[in-house]
């Protein structure tokens, strides 16, 4: 079912760019030399800042760790790690352009719409006549977003300000950089996201102060960008940003061109919803996705075969429902523990369900055996709170 799509043309991944083919892919084993220190062969210079960023943002997340980051980050590319799994390689098909020496990669879509990545996040930018429009601006980029848009710029001699910047959602993760902007940038987003965004009162994140309800028109120095909202889907606020002269799609956290969807189905607080925005987006005349994650863009053919692993999943899940739940009641019911009982229980209908999910997947879609066990319990979830599958939990004979 659509197996044969894996491989998109390579050429039609990076519109526009002049950096040809994406970088080879690496077995996952090769990261762990970079642990091991600067004895072992060198990393490229892009991969050693993307984990010493990783250790930096692991740093930051402990007590103390401006005082002891240089020790932390000593002690852990000294140590070996032990214990983490291995996973299969990521398949070419998934690997996006090689980035900097600063850490970031700028491509050209089309025209004047421009996209920037560092390999695990992505946002999107028109350079017009007066003044560049964002749209997203994720924290593991930050101070590059300004460094790809005054590279462009200079190129075409268009102002390098930033005055406007559009939300796609108000996590943090994708906006979370959107205080470095200033305050005299005009902020849009959807009216949820203004709402949750004066709830979250994050410094980082001021709120839009330009909202809608269900479309918006951004017009700029001669270009336009169509916002829309279709409902709830991942967030509360999730955006559609269409740039329909360029044939391009920006909708975040709902298709992963080349990976299967981050953990917990992207973590997405309406399922049902987060499947439909597939399919809405897949309604969309685009060419060209940006899907806010990882390192390359999207081609229709990675929408397709997201969806052809979905819908495997939800066969997989949906036949996994009926587990015979006899042994986990059988030695948590007389403990008297009714939380073992569910935990195992559906713990054991997610394995059931993922794996033949992840033995089908793996080699065609990125890290399928990283997320598929977690996303069928996601799904799992959806299914017995959304759909009333409830299995052994339903109405009582
Ligand atoms: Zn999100």
């Amino acid at each position: 079912m659509g197996l044969t799509a894996a491989g998109p043309a390579m050429a039609a991944i990076v519109p526009g760019t002049v950096d040809g083919p994406p970088r080879a892919p690496e077995p996952l084993g090769a990261a762990s030399s970079i642990r091991k220190g600067k004895s072992m062969k060198p990393m490229p210079w892009n991969a050693a800042t993307a984990y010493r960023r990783t250790l930096l943002r692991t740093a930051a997340a402990l007590p103390f760790a401006v005082a002891v980051g240089g020790a932390l980050e000593g002690t852990a590319d000294a140590s070996d790690a032990p214990g983490l799994p291995d996973f299969a390689p990521v398949p070419a098909a998934a690997i996006g352009p090689e980035l900097n020496d600063s850490g970031y990669f700028v491509g050209r879509i089309g025209g004047n719409l421009h996209w920037v990545t560092d390999g695990f996040y992505q946002a999107m930018f028109l350079s017009t006549r007066e003044g560049v429009v964002l749209v997203d601006a994720p924290p593991t980029i930050g101070h590059n977003l300004l460094r790809a848009i005054a590279e462009v710029t200079r190129a075409n001699g268009r102002p390098a300000k930033v005055t406007h910047l559009v939300y796609s959602h108000s996590h943090a993760d994708h906006i979370g950089a959107s205080s470095i902007f200033g305050k005299d940038v005009v902020r849009i987003g959807h009216a949820e996201c203004r709402r949750l965004l004066r709830r979250d009162n994050d410094p980082n994140r001021p709120a839009p102060t330009v909202t809608f309800e269900d479309r918006y028109t951004l017009h700029v120095g001669g270009e336009r960008l169509e916002l829309a909202y279709h409902g709830p889907n991942h967030s509360p606020d999730n955006i559609f940003i269409h740039a329909p002269e360029h044939r391009t799609l920006m909708v975040v956290d709902i298709l992963y061109p080349g990976w299967v969807p981050f953990k917990n189905l992207a973590v997405s607080q309406d399922i049902p919803a987060w499947l439909r925005a597939q399919d809405i987006a897949m309604g969309y005349p685009w060419r060209t996705l940006v899907g806010g994650h990882l390192g390359r863009l999207g081609v229709r053919a990675d929408g397709d075969l997201q969806r052809a692993y979905m819908a495997d999943l939800e066969a997989s899940t949906r036949a996994s429902m009926n587990l015979d739940p006899t042994p986990y009641f059988e030695k948590y019911h007389p403990q008297g523990n009714s939380w073992a009982i569910f935990k195992t229980y559906l713990d054991a209908v997610a394995a059931q369900a993922a794996a033949p999910v992840v033995a089908k997947y793996t080699g065609v879609l990125a890290a399928a055996d990283v997320f598929t066990l977690d996303n069928a319990a996601a799904l799992v979830e959806s299914f017995r709170i959304d759909s009333g599958l409830l299995g052994p939990f339903g109405i009582h004979p």
